[in-house]
């Protein structure tokens, strides 16, 4: 009768065992300590019910083997409690951060060793001898009294660790030295009762399934499931982010071919009044399909975290300028006002991402002029100074449709519309706003919406730039009065078109033979070279995405050439921001995003063939 709790402890515990071990866990501290406690009790359990075996087989209590098992006993409580004594350490020693790692304990660990190793010894040396019941047989003696006296240190040292760490506790995570500590009390009191049965090592087995359910013991297999998912995950939002991005850039060149022959076009003498508004439908859906394709790989650049601040030093009256003469143009023929209040004390240059800068105002300013049919859009600039940061305060107040209330926490998601049905003739891809949001993030701003369904809404932006001095960009806002096209004088000078796509080529011909312009052309970087040799140019416009030599390796090149002032610019669909400043720090002249826009190409040609 008496070893019947143990042969059930024994069984539930190899169960245990072959559970756990076949699970597979990560491997911590805590899961170490109770490899060792679950082993530990296994063999205790053993040394247990071959020491009742021995003894019911009428085996001589006296003998070496009889002596050796009960020690191993001892010592296998020993092992336990002190196993048990260092998982309450180390739950105890960093609760806040939940961080159990083995390299921390190494050291009390070779202590802990060491201490085992020397009461071992103890436990061992001291003198045994033995009661026999008649039913069951009781060690006793010094050795037993020594083991206990130990049990009770531990257990006090527990409890100590426990306290110490009071502030930070979490009940669960002590439940198993509670439910010892309990346990001990009720068997010992059992054990007065009825000394046959032999119940300590079951109320361990107890402790080490209550301590299973308090380990964290994260299961391996699920993560290993999770990491995959997340990988693939990963992959394919990568996977997008690059198709989007190569996509898009695909779209430039046809559109380029679209915008250039349109622009071309409409400059043709003796145009049908029908044919010119065509015309100028086509270059308007260009531009909306333009400001799809940008607003797609800045969100993909976004995503992929690829999208870089890039600083420099600007005029914000001149952003200002062309907010305005933009946002005038987009609200059209509608009974719209536009009222400006630009604070004047507004320093005349400032330090950060103009591009970004221009962007976000735009985006709101266009979305005022998109979603208000009639009234007025008030454009506010007020700034606050403080020492060398100026504090930009824009805000853009309308009086059209408004956003529900519940609606505004919806604004920031991409591709999220409003209320489509109602502004299914308003073009929009929901991304703006999307963008806004991230772009004023990036640039440590604020971006503030208030609005009232029906009455309108009011979008700030708030924005903190560097103050700087650079007398050369106080009045540069002024200089968009550039030569156009249409007042064009025959220019007699020679340019070179360096582009491997012909329809290209055709396009950037045909608008620069608008100016009167001798235009040659070739399909690579080597072709280039070659004809540098024999021809001098006024202006070369080079791609940069060639095969086998890129606009910029040819640049390079060119550079090397003894007596080469030609100057050169580059001509590309790699149009998003930050990209002049790149290439005009490799060396190029210029910068010309595709498609090519009318006025952009103007000032190009201004700027390097008209002051010549
Ligand atoms: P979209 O390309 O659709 O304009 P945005 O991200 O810029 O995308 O805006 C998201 C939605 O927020 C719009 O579809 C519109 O419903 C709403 N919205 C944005 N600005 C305003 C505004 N000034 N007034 C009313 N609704 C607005």
């Amino acid at each position: 009768m008496g070893a019947y709790f143990t042969i059930c402890s024994l069984v539930y515990i190899l169960i245990f065992i072959f559970f756990f071990f076949s699970k597979g866990s990560v491997v911590n501290t805590e899961t170490k300590i109770y490899k060792v406690l679950i082993i530990t009790t296994a063999i205790g359990l053993i040394f247990d019910i071959l020491g009742y075996v021995l003894y019911i087989t009428g085996y001589p209590i006296k003998s070496v083997l009889y002596f050796f098992i009960v020690k191993t006993e001892l010592l296998y409580f020993v092992a336990w409690i002190f196993a048990f004594t260092f998982y309450i350490y180390v739950i105890s020693y960093n609760k806040k951060s939940g961080d159990y790692k083995i390299k921390h304990f190494r050291k009390v660990y070779h202590y802990l060793l060491l201490i085992f190793a020397f009461l071992a010894f103890i436990v061992y040396v001291l003198p045994v001898s033995f009661i026999d019941t008649g039913k069951v047989v009781f060690p006793q003696g010094a050795a037993v009294a020594g083991t206990y006296l130990i049990a009770i240190a531990c257990i006090i040292a527990c409890v100590s660790f426990a306290i110490k760490n009071r502030k930070n506790i979490i009940i669960a995570k002590y439940s198993p030295l509670f439910a010892m500590i309990i346990s001990i009390i009720v068997v010992i009191v059992i054990q007065r009762l009825f000394p046959d049965l032999f119940l300590i090592n079951f109320c361990l087995s107890i402790v080490i399934v209550i301590l299973y359910f308090t380990i964290e013991n994260p299961d391996l297999k699920m993560i290993t499931e999770l990491n995959i998912a997340k990988t693939q995950a990963e992959k394919a939002n990568q996977a997008k982010t690059d198709f989007l991005s190569s996509m898009s850039h695909e779209i430039r060149t046809p559109l380029n071919a679209i915008t250039g022959f349109s622009e071309a076009l409409k400059e043709e003498p003796d145009l049908p009044e029908r044919a010119k508004e065509d015309i100028n439908d086509i270059l308007m859906a260009s531009e909306s399909l333009l400001e799809i394709v940008n607003g797609v790989l800045d969100i993909s650049k976004i995503e992929a975290n690829k999208l870089e601040i890039v600083n420099s030093n600007y005029n914000p009256y001149k952003i200002f300028h062309e907010l305005i003469t933009l946002t005038k143009s987009r609200i059209g023929e509608k009974p719209i006002e536009l009222i400006v209040n630009i604070d004047e004390t507004i320093p005349k240059v400032l330090y950060g991402d103009h591009t970004r800068v221009k962007q976000v105002i735009l985006n709101v300013l266009t979305n005022a002029a998109k979603y208000t049919n009639s009234g007025s859009i008030t454009f506010t600039v007020n700034s606050l100074i403080k020492g060398e940061i100026c504090r930009l305060i824009v805000s853009v107040e309308d009086t059209g449709i408004g956003i529900k209330r519940d609606k505004i926490d919806k604004l920031f998601d991409k591709f999220e519309r409003l209320e489509e049905d109602r502004n299914t003739t308003i073009e929009g891809t929901g991304l703006g706003l999307a963008i806004t949001k991230r772009l004023v993030q990036l640039m440590h701003g604020e971006l503030i919406v208030q609005s009232i369904y029906g009455k309108g809404s009011k979008f700030t932006i708030v924005l903190e730039q560097r103050i700087v001095n650079d007398p050369k960009l106080e009045n540069t806002f002024e200089f968009q009065k550039s030569v156009s096209s249409k007042e064009k004088q025959p220019l007699n000078k020679k340019v070179l078109v360096v582009d491997d796509n012909k329809l290209n080529i055709k396009v950037a011909s045909r608008l620069l033979e608008d100016y009167g312009l001798t235009v040659d052309s070739c399909y690579s970087g080597s072709e280039c070279l070659e004809k540098i040799n024999s021809t001098t140019y006024d202006l070369i416009f080079m791609d940069d995405m060639m095969p086998k030599m890129t606009g910029t390796q040819t640049l390079h090149k060119l550079k090397e050439i003894p007596n080469f002032h030609t100057p050169v610019v580059v001509l590309t669909a790699n149009a998003i921001a930050g990209m002049e400043e790149k290439y005009l720090g490799e060396g190029f002249d210029g910068y010309l995003p595709k498609p090519i826009e009318r006025k952009a190409l103007d000032l190009i040609i201004n700027k390097y063939l008209n002051n010549v």
